[in-house]
């Protein structure tokens, strides 16, 4: 019988390599990837497919937003928390592995190559912390770490195995030209959380609504975002495809407003607003509109009740200090 691996592929290409290496050396492999709603998952499917293996996608929404919240070991740059995310993905590898009869965890992480999570202390803590201790393979760096359990007992020739380290990715590109891979996603998956701009948004959404939903978060990645009190955030559209995505994400109770004419952006209100308020969404509205609100900004309480405002374009010196 085949040993088994169970190999952490988000589609990006060192997970990719580091399935191959494992497929080279006869192990028999599974993939799993995870849903966060952070990263974009549909090139681990297909990287799964022309890999000919099987892959389970895993949801952790609620646990990564947890996470986010009080994350134990800090962010990155952005409101990204890659130690805890990376250990809650390695406990889930590891129940996954058990459930599966598979004998050990690889991953494509290399070391040195992520200033967060992949210096060696940060990775050994993730080893520890997510109680994969001997049995989790890095496959692209191994020759450089502490040799694991499928090492020592003979599953896996490790000096088949790889000493790539920092942050060039010339050693992968390389290997990817020598396997013909070519289809790869960025590193990280583009992880949201990353993003500076994305960080800004989620800190306030996180600061006014102590449990967000997976709405809210969807809503994050649409549209300029406004915050006009505690209790009133404004999500407008940058363009009719954003009109398209945020009809969608609308929630009872919901404020629109819209240029008459429809040649312009669905601005969305999200909690309690007042009339000042509903004067100023319009305002901004218009700035964003094509006739710049001279048709009128159709507002609608989201229970069928219309009024029309006739408002001024806000000008971008006030746009700016109401923006988040
Ligand atoms: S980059 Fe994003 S998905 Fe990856 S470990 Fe960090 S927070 Fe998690």
């Amino acid at each position: 019988m085949k040993t088994k691996a169970i190999v952490l592929l988000s589609g990006g290409l060192d997970s990719i390599l580091a399935a191959r290496l494992m497929l080279q050396q006869g192990i028999e492999v599974e993939a799993i990837s995870f849903a966060t709603s952070f990263c974009n998952c549909s090139q681990a499917e297909l990287s799964a497919n022309e890999l000919g293996i099987k892959l389970r996608l895993i949801d952790i929404f609620d646990e990564i937003m947890g996470i986010i919240k009080h994350p134990k070991h800090g962010y990155g740059k952005g409101i990204n928390p890659c130690i805890d995310c990376h250990t809650l993905m390695l406990k889930k590898a590891r129940e996954y592995m058990l459930g599966t009869r598979a004998s050990f965890v690889a991953t494509g992480e290399v070391l040195g190559q992520r200033p967060m999570s992949q210096h060696l202390r940060a990775m050994r803590l993730i080893e520890k912390e997510s109680g994969l201790e001997g049995l989790l393979l890095r496959p692209l760096s191994a020759r450089l770490l502490k040799s694991t359990i499928p090492e020592q007992e003979g599953w896996i020739d490790r000096e088949k195995l790889l000493d790539i380290s920092g942050r060039s990715r010339k050693p992968q590109m390389a290997l990817a030209k020598e396997l013909n891979i070519k289809e790869y996603s960025t590193p990280a998956g583009g992880c949201l959380l990353t993003d500076s701009m994305f960080a800004k948004k989620m800190r306030d959404l996180l600061a006014h609504t102590p449990d967000p939903s997976w709405n809210d978060v969807q809503l994050l990645k649409l549209g300029r975002h406004f915050r006009l009190s505690d209790r009133l955030k404004v999500v407008v559209a940058r363009n009719d495809e954003e009109n398209k995505r945020l009809l969608n994400l609308l929630e009872n109770g919901d404020t629109t407003l819209m240029v008459s004419n429809q040649k312009g952006p669905l601005s969305v209100c999200k909690g309690e607003i007042n009339r000042e308020q509903q004067l100023v969404v319009a305002a901004i509205t218009a700035r964003y509109s094509d006739d710049k609100g001279e048709s009128g900004i159709v507002m609608s309480n989201g229970f069928g009740k219309e009024e029309i405002l006739l408002v001024q374009p806000m000008d971008d010196v006030e746009i700016g200090m109401l923006r988040i």
